[in-house]
């Protein structure tokens, strides 16, 4: 059964592609099914396609030579899908956060860490101070804490909020706390620079829609067991509304298969890069929920391409008031740092301009 589709996609050439090269792609598509247009940029042309595309989206982007990249216009999230022409992104959004604007983005690695929650104004504080010292940008602790179980640590809430702000000026660094109800937006956005909406609340739309009239920045975790589709309209809800600083989180789905029922999904971490201009950060910690399974995920993520970690660190992990199994220490933090910096480095040395392409792959035609 043919997926018809009617939304169209744009095919971006490379600068400078031959008028014949280009022929020939639109006499491929053509012969595919598609009508073409073919419309002139101030730098490159551009392939319009209507009518039944989805044979075409079958195909992934490297099948087309002279094609720099493909761009599937999504009548389901527009603001966060890639867009040309049509007064969406066409470049990957750069979220700036806080006072100090750390940068979270094209270019960039950005790495937040800090405990699950805010335990004491002294153990908060110290932690801050050592994840900063080991290079992480934003502090991140949770006030309000979602746990499966009522009878867990359900975080300080309004004290732990009080804690937030007299750490973010004592420590210098930029926060990053859930917001976990609708009725409390208003305190939590007062101590926090970029607000968390956890995997439960990914489909909380009254909260989606009262964070969307916001202008500032979100982190957005996947629910769950969320679909890309899913993750993508929730983005979509905040985007909507009209706050457009907006970074999407991977922190791991629902999987019987996975060890502990849970597996850190960097396919779909990739996958989103495809679909959506928004800055991608992997979590480690809850997406794999375990000490000695983060430092390999977290190298994997930063080789994956994404635009930074969120990582759960403490000074004493055995005596967390929450998530202690999955927290590093310290010392254990700082050589994730280094590590995920020589990840990014080599893949730098390999990619850059002037290198020889030595990982050039053949394909067949
Ligand atoms: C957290 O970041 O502490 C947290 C509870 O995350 P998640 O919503 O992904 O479970
Ligand atoms: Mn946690």
């Amino acid at each position: 059964m043919k997926n018809s589709t009617t939304a169209g996609m744009i095919f971006i050439l490379k600068e400078g592609l031959a008028a014949s090269h280009r022929n020939k792609l639109r006499t491929r598509l053509e012969q595919m099914g598609v009508s073409v247009k073919v419309v002139a940029g101030p730098d490159r042309e551009y392939l319009e396609l209507s009518g039944d595309d989805a044979p075409v989206r079958t195909l992934s982007p490297e099948t087309w030579p002279g094609v720099e990249r493909v761009v599937e216009l999504s009548p389901s999230w527009p603001h966060a899908a890639w867009g040309a022409g049509s007064g969406r992104s066409a470049t990957p959004t750069l979220v700036t956060i806080g006072a100090e604007r750390v940068p979270i983005g094209p270019g960039q690695f950005t790495i937040m860490a800090g405990p699950c929650s805010v335990e004491s104004y002294e153990r908060t504080l110290e932690i801050a101070r050592a994840v900063r010292d080991a290079g992480a940008q934003v502090f991140r602790a949770g006030a309000f804490k979602p746990r499966s179980s009522p009878y867990a640590f359900q975080g300080l809430g309004r004290e732990g909020l009080e804690i937030l702000k007299e750490v973010r000026a004592a420590a210098g660094l930029p926060i990053v706390t859930e917001v976990l109800d609708v009725r409390h937006v208003d305190e939590v956005r007062a101590c926090a620079d970029l607000l968390q909406v956890g995997s439960r609340n990914m489909q909380n739309y009254a909260l989606l829609k009262e964070l969307s009239q916001l202008r500032q920045p979100i982190l957005l975790k996947r629910g769950y067991a969320a679909t890309l589709n899913e993750f993508l309209l929730a983005a979509e809800y905040l985007l909507c509304g009209g706050n457009d600083q907006v970074i999407l989180c991977e922190r791991g789905v629902r999987s019987a298969a996975g060890v502990d029922g849970v597996v850190l999904d960097l396919g779909t971490a990739v996958e989103l890069r495809e679909h959506t201009h928004l800055p991608i950060v992997v979590d480690p910690s809850h997406g794999t929920g375990a000490t000695h399974r983060v430092l390999p995920l977290a190298r994997a993520a930063a080789a994956a391409g994404v635009d930074g970690l969120l990582v759960e660190v403490h000074t004493q992990p055995e005596t967390a008031l929450s998530d202690g199994k999955q927290a590093l220490t310290v010392a254990e933090f700082q050589r994730l740092v280094a590590e995920v910096v020589a990840v990014r480095a080599a893949l730098d040395a390999v990619n850059r301009p002037s290198a020889s392409a030595p990982l050039a792959v053949q394909r067949k035609e």
